[in-house]
């Protein structure tokens, strides 16, 4: 088998970014796609790998995207690629429904073993994160036997008509596409930078909230699950406050209400701890993980208390591709490259070296109002100066500056206005300094 080679680790710019290629191709795309699929940076990638994306021009790009926090571990880990490669030799599909095959059952043993909590746990599988979710609503219901689904504003819990009702933000993942899913209520997220009092009352006055809404208009008896995200991704990188997660866990735990940790976006090493609820010392009753699980291939699970995850009958859970074999090998070898490549120190080595350097832009009358995350899950929130009114068109020009210099950046949050980081764990770090060379004279061109 030809050894996986990684494209050169060096930011290379052969053209204008986007280059006469990717240009060409765009026409020939919007004639033939669908015009609602959007596009970051036009430009089509020919191979990728470590902290580089090549173009079909030849442009060199310095990732700080991942492929939306997927390949944690390089869109090329040998470890991955090379397993993938043997299992496609063997056999790509059986359905896990109609005939058996290990690497199922030896990711759901992985994830069981390394989510939090020494608890008896179990884990299904499937293809996409918002299937997980789903899924975990619907164990969630049949194990309480209620239907109430409680959601944080600014989550994103994904594209299905379920998981669209749960995701706050309605520009554009929801408008035109109702009527929503029932039983689904929405209370306020503990988001320090904006909270109207301040941030030191943001933990207490949002869990008073939560108590309040969930006592006094649902009903904590008609109340399955409450599902947040520990970081919240899409919505724009929102941590919540110290003790803010853990009031919400033990809330549900008196009342019997499952508590979901959405860890989709934060799961597998990204924000420094395999699990983000780790930082909080939090257990969840079900946890969600897909993106960065299968280092590219599309995979996702639910796993969590045995005895909950057991309360459907058999049958009931599963889906015709939900854990391919293929995807398992994939997940196997990226859960392998976590551990040998040390990539949760790795998260934590990428925010000592960055994190230091965005604070730098945080000065008085500065566009960029706060620096957040964990790991190497970071974000910049811009701001009109002086002032903490959101300012989507300043994070568009800086990303727009970033991907013309060849460094991939990604927007988020419900306002459009904050820049996210979600570098290759492997990037190496000169590249990453480069990076953020180019970024942080983004920002500085666009005051
Ligand atoms: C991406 C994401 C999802 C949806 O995952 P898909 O694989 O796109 O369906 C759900 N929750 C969170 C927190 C996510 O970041």
């Amino acid at each position: 088998m030809t050894p996986t080679t990684l494209p050169e680790q060096r930011r290379i710019l052969a053209t204008a970014l986007p280059g006469p290629r990717s240009v060409e191709r765009q026409a020939r795309r919007a004639a033939e796609l669908a015009h609602g699929l959007g596009t970051t940076m036009p430009v089509f990638i020919d191979r990728a790998g470590g902290g580089i994306l090549v173009d079909i021009d030849g442009n060199h790009i310095i990732d700080l995207a991942s492929g939306i926090a997927v390949t944690s571990v390089g869109a090329a880990h040998p470890a991955v690629t090379r397993r993938i490669a043997e299992q496609a030799e063997r056999f790509t599909h059986t359905c896990f429904l109609v005939t058996e095959y290990d690497g199922f059952v030896e990711v759901a043993a992985a994830l069981n073993r390394l989510t939090p909590g020494d608890h008896p746990k179990k884990t299904a599988l499937f293809s996409t994160g918002s299937e997980a979710v789903e899924n975990a609503i619907k164990i969630a219901r049949t194990a309480t036997g209620r239907s109430a689904v409680v959601v944080l504003g600014h989550a994103y819990h994904g594209r299905t008509l379920l998981t669209m009702s749960m995701t706050a933000k309605n520009v554009p993942y929801k408008q035109g596409f109702g009527p929503f899913a029932p039983e689904v209520y929405r209370v306020p997220s503990p988001y320090p930078y904006r909270w109207p009092t301040g941030p030191e009352n943001a933990a207490a006055e949002a869990f008073a909230a939560l108590e309040e809404i969930v006592t006094t208009q649902i009903g904590a008896a008609n109340v399955a699950a409450i599902v947040a995200e520990p970081i919240q991704g899409e919505g724009g990188f929102i941590v919540p406050p110290p003790g803010y997660l853990r009031a919400v866990q033990e809330f549900a735990a008196e009342h019997g209400i499952v508590f979901v940790a959405d860890e989709i976006q934060t799961g597998l090493a990204r924000t420094g701890a395999l699990f983000a609820c780790e930082h909080e010392g939090v257990v969840p009753d079900l946890i969600t993980t897909a993106k960065a699980l299968a280092g590219g291939m599309p995979l996702a699970a639910v796993t969590g208390r045995a005895e909950i995850m057991d309360a459907v009958p058999a049958g009931g859970l599963g889906g015709t591709y939900a854990g391919n074999p293929v995807a398992c090998a994939a997940a196997l070898g990226a859960l392998e490259a976590i551990e040998s490549e040390g990539l949760v120190a790795r998260a934590r080595e990428i925010e000592q070296r960055v994190r230091p350097r965005l604070e730098e832009l945080v000065t008085p009358g500065s566009v960029v109002g706060e620096v957040r995350g964990r790991g190497a899950m970071l974000a910049l929130e811009f701001v009109r100066p002086g002032t903490s009114e959101p300012a989507p068109e300043i994070a568009r020009a800086v990303v727009e500056h970033c991907h013309q210099e060849g460094v991939l950046t990604l927007l988020c949050g419900t306002f459009g206005n904050v820049i996210r980081l979600l570098p290759p764990l492997v990037i190496p770090m000169d590249l990453l300094d480069e990076a953020i060379d180019v970024l942080v004279a983004a920002v500085g061109s666009a005051r």
